[in-house]
């Protein structure tokens, strides 16, 4: 991996065209940029040193049917299942096909999976899965798997530009010229021209008040594409876990329940047996969340709104080794040994299942325009994502975004970069720099909490129409004041103020997406659940809602038919 330095690039033109360029160094950017030709010019941006992206945060496990005994077939059934028949099947079953191969191939790059005693990689259950089929390293998978690439992209000298937060991407001739970006130690904004952008910048937790995800993840790729024209495809579907620390939303991995840890209400009731009687904690995460939910509010949790976690019958060493982070996370974060005592849980926002619409090469409908991991909507999670399908769907899919764009750069020549892109760009920091706080302008910070507690409160994991409304209108309120709001800090370097500022704006005009679209699918499917419509409507409701922005500051809404290939829907019990 080479480091860029100083002096590369001048705020007034791009300095540098390149074939192919990468938003984000996460595990789907990483593993795209393993799989462009080296011939190529590629260069990966991150708004963070890569090692601190939300990848390396994942614990439990990565899905692929590597036993003998288990099918690829059946695994695309499961993912169907859980998705509440949302998923492209065509895309499900290319992911699942693939997963065995995506597996070895990590391991046969280094990836130290836990074993089974005979050395083979061990797995575990996870929710919704008919069988135990979630490889792990202990419960930091993700941590396993990103070293893994790390390494690897150290070893082909990838060239990274570390702490560039991209602005937006350039257009040309109705085709992707490149991205605008801020360096963030200089607060310059630069232009970086390609020939084919690919977009793996991760999930936008931080829209929720309650969230596992880590403060970076505030969604503006998706935001960035959307505002270019790029449609947003299922919004309205926001995973929320069931189990998260009460108060910091820290995860606990679906990898407890999945080696046998248990749900109790006040009661000390294994309420999971009236909800998911077949699977009970290891349902998918959308029964389980409304399980514990529906608890708390029926009177039968704890006072500040939790359950408990039951692991003290899976015995001191299984819990110490096979779920040492959480071990240690709730003896950090709660003063709890879950040797000893139950744990207390809550559901908190985890993922987001729609992103910007892709087909399973990762392509979007700009040309030249590429996504792939938490960011994209392929769609092979639909309504609602099984555990242990994401960190497959970013090697998956990020590989194929790799491939697709370099074949796209070996085809096509570049276009102009647009200059007035990135003048326009830095007109508009200009613009948010000279409104420094102060008497009579609000700070943006309270816009920023408003809005995340608004998604928290009326747009969780029970909706409904006058909620939603509700929670429109507020929308729009702090779009008005942002639009007149400012920030404390002018200065040029390290500019975290400024940033957090920009995420903000960006996060507004995701939220709205996510609301109009909760508003208009009056049905219950997956994650996304109306009490003012409780059943799943195929009639109305077996499609995809893409968003684009109308030009006049409203909203466009299409419909896509959703890819049926072998797996017809079917009530969905567990
Ligand atoms: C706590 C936790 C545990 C999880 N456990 C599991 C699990 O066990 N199994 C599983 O399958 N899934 C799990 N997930 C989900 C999974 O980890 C993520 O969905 C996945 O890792 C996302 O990878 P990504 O490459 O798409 O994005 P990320 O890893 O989030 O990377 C995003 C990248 O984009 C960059 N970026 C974003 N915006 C910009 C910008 N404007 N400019 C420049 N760069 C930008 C960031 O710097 C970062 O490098 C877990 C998630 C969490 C939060």
């Amino acid at each position: 991996m080479a480091h860029e330095a100083d002096g590369l690039l001048e705020a007034t033109a791009p300095v540098e065209t390149f074939d192919v360029l990468i938003v984000g160094a996460g595990l789907a950017g990483l593993r795209a940029a393993l799989a462009v030709d080296p011939a190529l010019k590629t260069a990966v941006l991150s708004k963070v040193y890569p090692v601190r992206s939300h990848s390396v945060a994942a614990q439990g496990g990565i899905n692929a049917a590597i036993d003998p005994q288990d099918r690829w077939e059946d695994h695309a059934f499961d993912t169907v299942k859980g998705s509440d028949y949302l998923a492209d099947q065509d895309a499900v079953e290319f992911m699942c096909e693939d997963a065995p191969r995506v597996v070895y191939e990590m391991e046969h790059w280094g990836t130290l999976f836990s074993r089974r005693p005979d050395g083979r990689i061990a797995q575990r259950s996870f929710g919704g899965q008919g069988y135990p089929r979630a490889c792990y390293a202990a419960d930091k998978t993700g941590r396993a798997l990103y070293q893994t690439l790390f390494e690897q992209s150290i070893h082909h000298r990838i060239r990274v530009f570390e702490e560039f937060f991209v602005l937006s991407l350039a257009v040309s001739r109705g085709r992707v010229a490149g991205v605008v970006a801020l360096e963030i130690k200089s607060g310059r904004v630069v232009g970086l021209s390609a020939k084919a952008v690919i977009f793996a910048t991760g999930g936008a937790g931080m829209l929720y008040a309650r969230t596992t995800n880590p403060y970076i993840n505030t969604g503006e790729g998706m935001a960035i594409a959307f505002r270019a024209g790029v449609p947003l495809k299922d919004m309205e579907f926001v995973q929320f876990h069931p189990t998260t620390l009460p108060g910091l939303n820290v995860l606990i991995t679906e990898g407890a329940r999945g080696e046998g840890a248990y749900l109790l209400n006040r009661e000390g009731e294994r309420f999971m047996a009236r909800y998911a009687p077949k699977l009970m904690e290891v349902a998918p995460r959308d029964i389980v969340s409304r399980a514990i939910e529906t608890e708390i509010l029926e009177g039968r949790g704890f006072p500040g709104g939790y359950v408990l976690l039951d692991m003290r019958h899976l015995g001191e060493d299984l819990i110490r080794h096979r779920l040492s982070e959480i071990y240690d996370f709730s003896l950090t974060y709660k003063g709890i040994n879950p040797v000893h005592e139950p744990v207390p849980v809550q559901p908190g926002q985890h993922y987001m299942m729609g992103g910007i619409a892709t087909n399973r090469r990762a392509e979007t409908r700009l040309p030249g325009f590429f996504a792939a991991g938490e960011c994209a909507a392929v769609s092979v999670h639909g309504a609602n994502r099984l555990g242990a399908n994401s960190l497959l769907d970013t090697l998956v899919f990020g590989r194929q975004a790799g491939l697709g764009a370099a074949e796209w750069a070996k085809r096509e020549g570049a276009v102009p970069f647009p200059v007035e892109a990135l003048s326009a760009e830095a007109a508009r920091i200009a613009a948010i720099k000279a409104r420094p706080a102060g008497p009579g302008s609000e700070h943006y910070g309270s816009i920023r909490r408003e809005l995340r507690q608004t998604m928290t409160d009326y747009v969780g994991t029970f909706r409904d129409g006058p909620r939603l409304a509700e929670a429109r209108r507020r929308i729009e309120e702090l779009r008005a004041r942002y639009a007149g709001a400012s920030l404390m800090d002018t200065g040029d370097l390290f500019n975290y103020d400024l940033l957090a500022f920009l995420e903000t704006g960006y996060m507004l005009d995701l939220a709205r997406v996510i609301v109009d679209g909760a508003l208009a699918r009056e049905e219950s499917r997956g994650a996304h659940a109306r009490t003012d419509f409780p059943a799943r409507d195929d009639s109305r409701f077996l499609k995809h809602f893409l968003y684009t922005p109308d030009g006049a500051d409203g909203l466009v809404r299409e419909e896509e038919p959703v890819v049926i290939t072998r797996y017809p829907p079917k009530e969905r019990s567990y």
